[in-house]
């Protein structure tokens, strides 16, 4: 997929939590993102353009919009940006496709998506298309966040893990004082029936939860595994 240039305009920004928010660019000329792919995305900050990378939420249709999914980061220079009155309107540029952990490469009848944080966006993305393939028979969906209030797109996994039974979510829950779900502390620490011999193992978000995710999952020696890690950093 050839990798282009558009110019574009913020068209909508709309709350997913509290700190999170989804954000719509509206293009000039149609653009196919894979699942799992990123934009870089350039918006002019004090007469000079800022680049950041961004992961596509909605994916794979030929569309003439890009939609990503944004955490509100204390202190930095572009992500305030989105919680401005004035962002609708902005003209901005985006560069894409990107990335290599896109979803033609999953291969495995299981796929396990882990997601932390804003991450729930690419993996959004990848359960769209792993709902879509038939040889997909068993897919689990695990968070992590500080607490319930912020799993992002949260219904969207609760409407599928009802709607399909080859699907299963679990949210886990860092904040000790919050009390909506069983699953305490870290990702790594509720694999509890999981077998992740053949099979795709697709984890995103920071980097640092990614890294500890991968070195629990790895420890158990699994067998024809392939892992897709999607870090931000
Ligand atoms: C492949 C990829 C995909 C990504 N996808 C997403 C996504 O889908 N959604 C998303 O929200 N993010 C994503 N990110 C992260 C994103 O690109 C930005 O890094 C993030 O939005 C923060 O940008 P910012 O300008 O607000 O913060 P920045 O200004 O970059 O600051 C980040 C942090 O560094 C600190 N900092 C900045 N300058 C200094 C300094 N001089 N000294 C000390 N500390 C400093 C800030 O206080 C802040 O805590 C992705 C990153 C990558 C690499």
């Amino acid at each position: 997929m050839s990798i282009q240039i558009q110019e574009g305009i913020i068209s909508h920004v709309t709350d997913l939590t509290k700190t999170a928010k989804e954000v719509i660019i509206t293009l000039a000329d149609a653009l196919v993102c894979p699942p799992g792919s990123f934009v870089n995305f350039f918006i002019e900050l004090s007469g000079a353009p800022v680049r950041r990378a961004y992961s596509v939420v909605n994916a794979n249709a030929e569309q003439k919009t890009v939609t990503f999914s944004v955490r509100h980061t204390l202190n930095g220079v572009v992500t305030p940006e989105f919680w401005k009155d004035d962002i609708i309107g902005r003209t901005v540029r985006v560069m894409g496709p990107l990335g290599l952990n896109t979803a033609d490469k999953l291969s495995h009848a299981t796929v396990h998506l882990f997601a932390y944080g804003i991450g729930a966006g690419v993996i959004k993305a990848i359960a769209e298309y792993s709902l879509q393939n038939p040889t997909v028979t068993t897919m689990t969906i695990t968070t992590g966040s500080r607490n319930e209030e912020d799993i992002v797109y949260k219904s969207y996994f609760d409407e599928i893990a009802k709607d399909n039974p080859h699907v299963t979510v679990k949210y886990v829950i860092s904040d000790p004082l919050d009390q909506s779900y069983p699953f305490k502390g870290y990702v790594q620490d509720h694999l509890e029936g999981l077998s992740f011999d053949d099979s795709d193992i697709y984890m995103c978000g920071q980097e640092k939860a990614c890294n500890a995710l991968l070195e629990k999952i790895k420890a158990t020696n699994p067998q024809n595994t392939s892992f897709f890690v999607e870090a931000f950093h």
